[in-house]
């Protein structure tokens, strides 16, 4: 498979196990699982590199099976293992307290902290190609209805000191860490800073929406870096901190199913006049593509309406080199430098 000009992409944070690439929405079947058409798009796009996210240990087995069977045609695949905070609850046992009989302890549950640990330190000592960063991980404070403050700070710390653990003196470099940080403030900043990892060990903040004070802090952060993608540009602070962003600090990504640009947002009319500008130098296949309503037959170039995908991804690079007010090259090839340098 060849792509179809000089530009290569990496997307950092695509959730391919996501049921809506096998054709589930809402719990209902809409069309057949779709996920080579998928990929075959997203390489005729320019992604030639990607990182699948895992949120839980399930999904870690879900996407190593994934990898095993796309690598022919993706060699440069590979995933994050982690537990994602809004999944904090699958890493706890619930316990009656003592006093009151309808409170609830949530009790750090040690077995599924011993399967993760395991599975970490298998990766790391097979070498494999395919672990690309530790996590998901991190803390959400916008989404607290999956798991209170305590018991997403418990589960984030017991990643944090088990890593710390596997990774302090390894004469290797170690994986990225890929952070998830919603609604915390510093907290996590302050949290990353009390545990000592490896000399080499590199953290990013994925789908950043912060604000650009936070944005500051973190890239003035030796080893830190941020990644945007379409949610991160949903507001007009969010399309200054992209601008605001070295391009040595920064990494793109669809976030796909989820994350696609809506017509609400300030990037939309910014994209809508980029497109129409450069549209005789680009030469994307996606443009092709038709959108079809979930229930159509499944074809080769079609794209599923309202489903994000990796394909688009070029888009985002587009937006970027529109904020920045730099080329679409030079966007490019600064960010596949930082995915060379990390992955
Ligand atoms: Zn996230």
């Amino acid at each position: 498979m060849t792509t179809n000009s000089n530009f290569k992409l990496m997307d950092i944070g695509l959730n391919l196990i996501d049921a809506q690439f096998e054709g589930h929405y809402h719990g209902k079947n809409q069309h057949p699982n779709d996920i080579k058409c998928v990929i075959n798009r997203m390489l005729e796009n320019d992604v030639e590199k990607c990182m699948l996210t895992t949120s839980c240990i399930k999904e870690y087995y879900h996407n190593l099976e994934l990898c095993e069977k796309y690598e022919n045609i993706v060699p440069n695949i590979g995933f994050t293992v982690g537990v994602h905070p809004c999944s904090s609850m699958d890493m706890v046992i619930e316990k009656k307290g003592d006093t009151n009989d309808d409170e609830k302890i949530c009790e750090l549950n040690l077995t599924k902290f011993e399967e993760l640990k395991k599975i970490w330190k298998d990766l790391l000592e097979n070498d494999s190609k395919h672990f690309m960063a530790f996590g998901e991980f991190g803390l959400d404070y916008d989404r607290l209805f999956h798991a209170t403050k305590e018991v997403q700070l418990k589960v984030f710390e017991k990643q944090l000191e088990i890593v710390s653990s596997l990774t302090s003196n390894l004469n290797k470099k170690p994986p990225v860490f890929f952070l998830h940080m919603r609604s915390c403030g510093e907290e996590l900043l302050d949290l990353l800073d009390k545990y000592s990892f490896n000399k080499d060990q590199v953290f990013i903040i994925h789908s950043f929406t912060d604000s650009l004070e936070i944005m500051n802090k973190i890239v003035s952060r030796d080893n830190f870096y941020v990644s945007f993608n379409n949610c991160s540009l949903r507001t007009e602070e969010g399309l200054e901190n992209l601008k605001q962003c070295p391009l040595n600090k920064m990494f793109l990504e669809t976030d796909a199913p989820w994350c696609a640009i809506r017509k609400t947002h300030p990037s939309y009319p910014l994209l809508s006049k980029a497109l129409e500008e450069n549209k005789d130098e680009l030469n994307y296949k996606q443009l092709d593509y038709e959108i079809l309503k979930k229930k159509k037959l499944m074809l080769d170039n079609y794209l599923i309406q309202d489903r994000h995908e990796p394909c688009e991804l070029w888009k985002v690079y587009l937006l970027a080199s529109v904020i920045k007010k730099c080329s679409y090259k030079e966007i490019v090839d600064s960010i596949w430098e930082n995915c060379e340098k990390l992955f």
